[in-house]
Protein backbone atom coordinates (compact mmCIF):
# COMPACT_ATOMS: atom_id res chain seq x y z
CA UNK A 1 0.00 0.00 0.00
CA UNK A 2 1.35 3.24 -1.21
CA UNK A 3 1.65 5.87 1.75
CA UNK A 4 1.16 9.98 1.13
CA UNK A 5 2.23 12.70 3.17
CA UNK A 6 -0.10 15.23 4.85
CA UNK A 7 1.91 17.53 6.93
CA UNK A 8 1.06 18.81 10.11
CA UNK A 9 1.86 22.48 10.49
CA UNK A 10 4.33 24.13 12.55
CA UNK A 11 1.02 26.11 14.53
CA UNK A 12 -0.55 22.61 15.57
CA UNK A 13 -4.40 22.57 15.60
CA UNK A 14 -4.97 20.83 19.18
CA UNK A 15 -8.15 19.45 20.96
CA UNK A 16 -8.31 19.03 24.73
CA UNK A 17 -10.78 17.19 26.40
CA UNK A 18 -11.13 15.57 29.70
CA UNK A 19 -13.45 13.31 31.51
CA UNK A 20 -15.12 14.93 34.57
CA UNK A 21 -12.66 13.26 37.24
CA UNK A 22 -9.56 14.29 34.72
CA UNK A 23 -10.72 17.78 34.40
CA UNK A 24 -8.09 18.93 37.50
CA UNK A 25 -5.14 17.07 36.20
CA UNK A 26 -5.57 18.51 32.74
CA UNK A 27 -6.18 21.87 34.00
CA UNK A 28 -3.03 21.55 36.20
CA UNK A 29 -1.13 20.31 33.15
CA UNK A 30 -2.35 23.26 30.90
CA UNK A 31 -1.11 25.69 33.22
CA UNK A 32 2.39 24.22 33.27
CA UNK A 33 2.20 24.25 29.17
CA UNK A 34 0.34 27.48 29.07
CA UNK A 35 3.16 28.90 27.40
CA UNK A 36 3.39 26.33 24.84
CA UNK A 37 -0.10 25.60 24.12
CA UNK A 38 -1.10 29.40 23.28
CA UNK A 39 1.41 29.28 20.47
CA UNK A 40 -1.07 26.67 18.77
CA UNK A 41 -4.56 26.89 17.79
CA UNK A 42 -6.92 25.59 20.61
CA UNK A 43 -9.94 23.75 20.57
CA UNK A 44 -12.41 21.58 23.43
CA UNK A 45 -15.17 19.93 24.19
CA UNK A 46 -17.86 22.33 25.69
CA UNK A 47 -17.07 22.07 29.76
CA UNK A 48 -13.24 21.42 29.66
CA UNK A 49 -12.95 23.91 27.29
CA UNK A 50 -15.54 26.48 29.55
CA UNK A 51 -12.76 25.60 32.70
CA UNK A 52 -9.43 26.03 30.26
CA UNK A 53 -10.97 29.48 29.68
CA UNK A 54 -11.95 31.12 33.17
CA UNK A 55 -8.66 29.43 35.13
CA UNK A 56 -6.40 29.98 32.04
CA UNK A 57 -7.46 32.66 30.03
CA UNK A 58 -7.36 30.31 26.92
CA UNK A 59 -8.44 31.91 23.52
CA UNK A 60 -10.24 28.28 22.84
CA UNK A 61 -13.04 27.34 19.87
CA UNK A 62 -15.46 25.39 22.42
CA UNK A 63 -17.82 22.59 20.71
CA UNK A 64 -20.69 21.30 22.58
CA UNK A 65 -20.06 18.78 25.96
CA UNK A 66 -18.63 15.52 25.17
CA UNK A 67 -22.31 13.79 26.00
CA UNK A 68 -24.13 15.98 24.02
CA UNK A 69 -21.58 14.93 20.54
CA UNK A 70 -18.42 17.30 21.24
CA UNK A 71 -16.10 14.07 21.34
CA UNK A 72 -18.16 13.16 17.73
CA UNK A 73 -17.13 16.83 16.71
CA UNK A 74 -13.89 16.69 17.26
CA UNK A 75 -13.76 13.11 15.15
CA UNK A 76 -15.32 14.82 12.46
CA UNK A 77 -12.82 18.02 11.96
CA UNK A 78 -9.53 15.15 12.69
CA UNK A 79 -11.35 14.12 9.80
CA UNK A 80 -11.65 17.58 7.79
CA UNK A 81 -8.36 18.53 8.59
CA UNK A 82 -9.26 21.15 11.38
CA UNK A 83 -7.66 19.01 14.20
CA UNK A 84 -4.56 17.39 14.25
CA UNK A 85 -3.19 17.06 17.69
CA UNK A 86 -5.32 15.43 20.50
CA UNK A 87 -4.93 15.40 24.17
CA UNK A 88 -7.46 13.42 25.84
CA UNK A 89 -7.53 12.64 29.01
CA UNK A 90 -10.25 9.44 29.85
CA UNK A 91 -11.40 8.55 32.51
CA UNK A 92 -10.51 4.50 32.43
CA UNK A 93 -12.01 3.91 36.07
CA UNK A 94 -16.08 5.24 35.45
CA UNK A 95 -18.22 4.21 33.19
CA UNK A 96 -19.94 6.80 30.68
CA UNK A 97 -22.93 7.82 28.60
CA UNK A 98 -20.87 8.44 25.35
CA UNK A 99 -18.35 5.67 25.99
CA UNK A 100 -19.22 4.75 21.85
CA UNK A 101 -18.70 8.29 20.98
CA UNK A 102 -15.09 8.12 23.03
CA UNK A 103 -14.30 5.13 21.33
CA UNK A 104 -15.05 6.34 17.77
CA UNK A 105 -12.73 9.71 18.54
CA UNK A 106 -10.09 7.43 19.50
CA UNK A 107 -10.23 5.12 16.37
CA UNK A 108 -10.25 8.26 13.82
CA UNK A 109 -7.53 9.78 15.73
CA UNK A 110 -5.83 6.70 14.84
CA UNK A 111 -7.04 6.24 11.05
CA UNK A 112 -5.72 10.25 10.68
CA UNK A 113 -2.51 9.26 11.80
CA UNK A 114 -2.59 12.30 14.46
CA UNK A 115 -0.28 12.45 17.74
CA UNK A 116 -2.75 11.24 20.34
CA UNK A 117 -1.89 11.80 24.48
CA UNK A 118 -4.58 9.71 26.81
CA UNK A 119 -2.71 10.24 29.88
CA UNK A 120 0.18 13.14 31.69
CA UNK A 121 3.01 11.78 30.73
CA UNK A 122 2.28 10.66 27.00
CA UNK A 123 1.22 14.97 27.45
CA UNK A 124 4.33 16.04 28.65
CA UNK A 125 6.34 13.90 26.68
CA UNK A 126 4.19 15.06 23.31
CA UNK A 127 4.00 18.76 24.04
CA UNK A 128 7.80 18.99 24.91
CA UNK A 129 8.98 16.98 21.45
CA UNK A 130 11.01 19.49 19.11
CA UNK A 131 8.68 18.49 16.51
CA UNK A 132 5.65 20.99 18.36
CA UNK A 133 7.25 23.98 16.62
CA UNK A 134 8.11 22.43 13.77
CA UNK A 135 6.12 21.16 10.73
CA UNK A 136 5.58 17.40 10.33
CA UNK A 137 4.83 15.01 7.31
CA UNK A 138 2.61 12.70 8.76
CA UNK A 139 1.71 9.27 6.44
CA UNK A 140 -1.41 8.46 6.02
CA UNK A 141 -2.65 5.55 3.39
CA UNK A 142 -4.35 6.40 0.06
CA UNK A 143 -7.96 7.57 1.08
P1 LIG B 1 -16.87 17.94 28.47
O1 LIG B 1 -16.83 16.66 27.60
O2 LIG B 1 -15.61 18.68 28.26
O3 LIG B 1 -18.05 18.74 27.95
O4 LIG B 1 -17.07 17.51 29.89
C1 LIG B 1 -15.79 15.74 27.74
C2 LIG B 1 -16.31 14.34 27.60
O5 LIG B 1 -17.06 13.92 28.50
O6 LIG B 1 -16.02 13.65 26.63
Amino acid sequence: MELHERPLARVKKIALIAHDNKKRELVEWARVNRDILIQHKLYATGTTGRLLEQELALDITKLQSGPYGGDQQIGAKIVEGEIDFLIFFWDPLSPLPHDPDVKALLRIAVVWNIPIANDRASADFMITSPLMSAEYQRLLPPT
